[in-house]
């Protein structure tokens, strides 16, 4: 008898991988600005097949009545491979490789869980095996563009930067990461020449690649922007003047100004001591939040300039990655419904993908996420993702929140 039954339902579970879901929804948005009501969303190998209709007959049916729906979310710029060790540690040398891979899976599955399910790594060598392993369905995990190891070398010559721009290619990189400037612990100038900038854009787009590049400083943007490279990352010290001129040359701006340093300042025991994260780096840290904040509102005045969605995560921000919309409602005075577009259908167009993720549409993947709450309504509830789905997967599906990472009495202290 028992065997039976596992039988039938095995086969109930092969049957329904080729059966159509429905998505049956009260509330819906598409990610592009408009909003649905008591509509269904039907979905057929993977991808959205049609929004609205009768539901096909022998469908597999989620009720998301009760939650908020909304595409996946994007994070464009996640480091995945940041985590702290089993010592709870920060970039310790002699951590056994397995350990770390554990870590970084479990990064990934946050990612996932928390409702993004694209995310743009700029990068690290092992992200290429960590995006052919979420690809693969198995283990939970956003869908994966990595950039590989960054060229980061300000005294290499235009030449050699080139070269290193075809090779990342060779390699399988989905596009480029360049440094422009320092770091935001050492005051973010410009560290490379015009002309280093200009090959590196340049070469990558001669092969089709993207380029996204660290710059800091006005001046180190203004040489990006002018370049032609595809985005400013964090641009903690750009002026109106140079954001005028990112948005006449549609420059993409990745401000990161809701989750990066407050984790790292959060988190300041588990990082100290390794490189500039030191007294004087986190000195910078700790001014940095007001000064981003403030660039971030001067930005939003720029209503040309196409601002998308990243967060920087890295060790101990995995899964938080809704905490850039929060601030950036509460704190930055962004439009709830700008921030959620940013966050999906706006970062899809600046990773090239705006045909296939970010927006809720016949031909679409079917990467859906559902809400406990409305995060239009109550930004809060951008951390209660609790129905999530990738390509037509479900990989969480929690009717009420109870979710680890987060809890409403954590929401005063940051
Ligand atoms: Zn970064």
């Amino acid at each position: 008898m028992k065997q039976i039954l596992v039988f039938i339902i095995a086969a109930m579970a092969a049957l329904a991988q080729g059966r159509p879901i429905v998505l049956r929804t009260a509330t819906l948005y598409d990610g592009k600005g408009k909003t649905l009501h008591n509509t269904i969303i039907v979905v057929e190998g993977g991808k959205i097949a049609r929004i609205g209709g009768p539901a096909p007959a022998n469908a597999v049916t989620y009720d998301l009545t009760a939650l908020t729906v909304t595409p996946g979310w994007i994070d464009t710029h996640s480091h995945l491979s940041y985590h702290f060790d089993n010592n709870d540690r920060y970039g310790a040398r002699d951590e056994p490789p397995f350990q770390a891979n554990l870590h970084i899976a479990e990064n990934a599955v946050a990612t996932l869980e928390a409702g993004f399910t694209t995310i743009q790594s700029p990068g690290a060598a092992l992200d290429k095996d960590l995006r052919e392993s979420t690809a693969r369905g198995i283990l939970p995990g956003p869908r994966i563009l990595t950039s590989l190891q960054p060229i980061t070398n300000p005294s290499w010559d235009p030449d050699k930067m080139r070269a290193t721009v075809r090779e990342r290619k060779q390699q399988g990189a989905d596009f480029i990461k360049l440094f422009a400037s320092k770091s935001i612990r050492e005051g973010g100038e410009i560290t490379l020449t015009q002309e280093q900038i200009n090959a590196v854009c340049g070469e990558a787009k001669s092969l089709g690649l993207r380029t996204i590049v660290h710059a800091h400083s006005a001046e180190s943007a203004k040489a990006v922007s002018v370049a032609g490279c595809t985005s400013v990352e964090h641009g903690a010290y750009v002026t109106d003047e140079v954001f005028d001129l990112m948005a006449k040359n549609g420059t993409y701006y990745d401000p990161n100004i809701g989750l990066v340093l407050q984790n790292y300042l959060e988190n300041k025991a588990k990082y100290f001591g390794v490189g500039n994260y030191n007294e004087e780096g986190f000195a910078f840290m700790e001014k940095g939040v007001a000064i981003t904040l403030e660039t971030f509102k001067r930005a939003l005045k720029h209503k040309d300039l196409k601002i998308i969605y990243g967060t920087d995560a890295t060790a101990g921000a995995h899964g938080q990655n809704y905490r850039e919309f929060i601030v950036r409602v509460r704190d930055g005075g962004q439009e709830h419904m700008q921030a959620l577009i940013s966050a999906t259908s706006l970062s899809a167009e600046s990773l090239n993908l705006g045909n296939q993720v970010g927006s809720i549409a016949a031909g679409m993947q079917a990467d859906i996420v559902g809400f406990d709450g409305d995060p239009l309504k109550d930004a809060y509830a951008a951390g209660r993702a609790v129905f999530v789905m990738k390509g037509g997967k479900v990989f969480e599906n929690e009717a009420r929140g109870s979710k680890v990472g987060w809890h409403p009495g954590s929401k005063g202290s940051w």
